[in-house]
C-alpha cells in the first residue's frame, strides 16, 4: 500500500483534535490531495456496483462533541456493505454478550480473503473472524428476534441509531447481491454444518444481504463511527446506541481485522481501527476523538478503497489520531519527540 502523505508530518496522539479552522483545513486538504488519483478497480461481483461513478469522492469528520467538517461528496449515498459487519456486531455483543459472541464468533484475522471458504474449513467450522462474511453471517445468525423480519427491524433500527437517521435500503443493491450471493449462501450452508449457524441459513444470508444494502454517505460513517469513539452515545442525537465495554471489543477486532487481510498493513501505517466496504466506503474511529467516514469506489486488491486509505492516512498523521504515537514528558521535562 502506497500512502503518500506528504510533508504533514507526525502529530502524536494528543487527547483532543487541534482547533475546528484546523480540523475543517485538514479535511479539505485530505480531499484536494487525493481527488485526482485514478488508482483501484470499482467492484463487479456484485453487478449493480459496477455501475458506480468512479470518480465520487468524499470526506467526513465527525466530532466527539458532534461538530461535522465534510469535503466533496460527503453525502452522496452508497450501500454500507461490509461496513455494517462493525455496527452489527456491536449491536450483537450488546445484546447478547461478550462471551457468546467471542465463543461462537471468535476475534482474530483470518489473513484470507472476505469471502472465504478455505478459512471455515481451516479453522474446523470456526469463523474466527467478524469482519469477514463467514463471521459476519455467524454474527447475524445470533442477531434477536423471532422471525427473520424481526431480525431485520433490530438491525435497521439499530444502524439508524449510529447514524442518527433512518438508513434506507437499496432495493437495486439488495436484489443485484441476492440473485449473485450463491457464495455466502455456500458458506451459510457450511457454517451450519459446523454448528456455527442454528437457524435457517439462507434467511441469515437474506438478513446479511439487506443490512448490506443499507444506503449510507461519508457523512454518516463519520457519525457511526465517532458514536464508538464515543462510549457509544451519538455525539449527534446525545443517544446512547451501545454500552461503551462493547465499543472497546468492537475496536479491538476492527484493529485486528477490518481491512481484511490488509489489517496489518492498515494499523502499522494509519495506527486507528478501521473498516471498508467493496462499494467505497471506510470508516475509522479515534478513541474519544472523532470518527472518520470517506467514499471513493476504486478499490485495491483486497477490495479497500483507494483514495479512502490515503485521505485517512493523512487525515491520521495530520491530526494526530495514531494510537500508537506517543510523545511522553518525563519528570524533568524531557520529551520523546
Ligand atoms: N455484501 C458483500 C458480500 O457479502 C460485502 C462484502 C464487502 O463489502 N467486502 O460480498
Amino acid at each position: 500500500m502506497e500512502l503518500d502523505v506528504g510533508d504533514v508530518g507526525q502529530a502524536v496522539s494528543t487527547g483532543t483534535l487541534p482547533g475546528w479552522d484546523r480540523v475543517e483545513e485538514l479535511v479539505a486538504a485530505a480531499w484536494h490531495r487525493n481527488r485526482d488519483l485514478r488508482a483501484g478497480e470499482v467492484a463487479d461481483y456484485i453487478p449493480i456496483l459496477a455501475e458506480v461513478d468512479p470518480e465520487l469522492f468524499g470526506v467526513c469528520v465527525a466530532e466527539v462533541d458532534g461538530g461535522i467538517h465534510l469535503a466533496g461528496d460527503a453525502d452522496h449515498p452508497f450501500s454500507i456493505q461490509s461496513i455494517s459487519k462493525a455496527f452489527v456486531y456491536a449491536l450483537v455483543c450488546d445484546a447478547v454478550g461478550h462471551q457468546v459472541v467471542l465463543d461462537r464468533v471468535g476475534v482474530d484475522n483470518t489473513g484470507l480473503p472476505f469471502n472465504s471458504v478455505m478459512a471455515v474449513e481451516l479453522n474446523d467450522g470456526h469463523p474466527r473472524n467478524p469482519m469477514v462474511n463467514a463471521g459476519a453471517l455467524a454474527t447475524t445468525a445470533l442477531v434477536p428476534g423471532a422471525t427473520p423480519a424481526a431480525k431485520w427491524t433490530f438491525i435497521q433500527d439499530g444502524l439508524a441509531r449510529f447514524a442518527g437517521r433512518p438508513l434506507p435500503l437499496d432495493e437495486q443493491v439488495y436484489a443485484s447481491e441476492a440473485a449473485t450471493n450463491q457464495r455466502n449462501r455456500a458458506i451459510a450452508r457450511l457454517l451450519e454444518s459446523y454448528g456455527r449457524i442454528d437457524t435457517d441459513p439462507l434467511a441469515v444470508v437474506d438478513v446479511y444481504t439487506r443490512q448490506c444494502a443499507l444506503l449510507v454517505s461519508a457523512r454518516d460513517l463519520a457519525v457511526m463511527g465517532a458514536t464508538l469513539a464515543d462510549g457509544g452515545v451519538n455525539p449527534v442525537t446525545g443517544e446512547r446506541v451501545v454500552a461503551a465495554s462493547v465499543c472497546q471489543d468492537t475496536l479491538a477486532v476492527l484493529a485486528a481485522s477490518g481491512l481484511y487481510e490488509r489489517s496489518g498493513e492498515w494499523l502499522y501505517e494509519i495506527g486507528v481501527p478501521g473498516k471498508s466496504g467493496v462499494a467505497g466506503g471506510i470508516v475509522t474511529v479515534a478513541p474519544g476523538k472523532a470518527g472518520i467516514g470517506t467514499f471513493s469506489p476504486r478499490l485495491d486488491g483486497a477490495g479497500n478503497s483507494v483514495r479512502g486509505q490515503r485521505a485517512t492516512a493523512y487525515l491520521s498523521r495530520a491530526l494526530g489520531l495514531n494510537v500508537f504515537a506517543s510523545d511522553v514528558r518525563t519528570p524533568d521535562g524531557r520529551s520523546s519527540t
